[in-house]
């Protein structure tokens, strides 16, 4: 059977730049999980929905069609469709962004999308990443990693991110404050808490390049 790799961590650990470069490198296929969740979250504000109403949310969550499309360009972002619409922008919003962890904490919500990720891991052949890949959605996946890194390091990358998307007006200090909140909603959680997996490797990412944490990650494949 082919792999099934998981990798895990908090926000702006490098998960995702590293998760696309080894799919592509190794001919995987690339989930970005994260995206489901802020999928579910721009549809939940777009439909004007009150982020606490979990009832009305699990019913727009039951009919909703989300499908993602990750791109052979390792420079655009994996093409997300909720409901047939295309929201690939419209999921990396800082209103997504802020409401995300709340939507992400809710049952119904959590119930679909780990459904979902599964059926795409059906196969193997799969590089998945978000928060609780190797404990929840594919613990018996051949690799686990858990990435880590200092807030500081990863509002600095996040700052960085931004500023080739073109955006000046960059509040560091905010950015550290914004990824510390959701680390802490994200990790207290009831439901799927981010949290490393018992046989999860775990590799901080403050001193190493891209490549460095590839090639580290290649190793453990053997
Ligand atoms: O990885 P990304 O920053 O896009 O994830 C957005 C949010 O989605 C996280 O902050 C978390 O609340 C939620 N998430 C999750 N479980 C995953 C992936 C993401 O709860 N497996």
């Amino acid at each position: 059977k082919k792999p099934i790799i998981a990798i895990d961590g908090p926000a702006g650990a490098g998960k995702s730049t590293i998760s696309r470069k080894l799919a592509h490198e190794l001919g995987l296929l690339y989930l970005d999980t994260g995206a489901m969740y802020r999928a579910i979250t721009w549809l939940v504000i777009d439909k004007q929905i009150s982020l606490e109403d979990t009832e009305a949310i699990a019913l727009e969550v039951a009919g909703a069609t989300i499908e993602l499309y990750p791109s052979d360009d390792l420079k655009l972002p994996v093409t997300v469709r909720v409901n047939q619409r295309d929201v690939t922008k419209e999921i990396r919003t800082p209103a997504v962004t802020r409401n995300v962890s709340g939507i992400a904490a809710q049952k119904a919500v959590r119930e679909k999308l780990v459904k979902l990720q599964q059926i795409y891991g059906q196969q193997g052949g799969i590089i998945a990443e978000g928060r609780d890949i190797g404990t929840n959605v594919f613990p018996d996946a051949d690799l686990k990693i858990f990435l880590t890194a200092s807030v500081k390091a990863r509002a600095k990358r996040r700052s960085h991110d931004l500023a080739q998307q073109g955006e000046t007006n960059i509040d560091l200090q905010q950015l550290e404050a914004d990824i510390a909140q959701r680390d802490f909603l994200d990790s207290t959680r009831e439901l799927a808490p981010l949290q490393q997996a018992p046989d999860a490797i775990a590799i901080n990412t403050d001193n190493l390049t891209i490549e460095q944490v590839i090639e580290k990650i290649k190793q453990f494949m053997g």
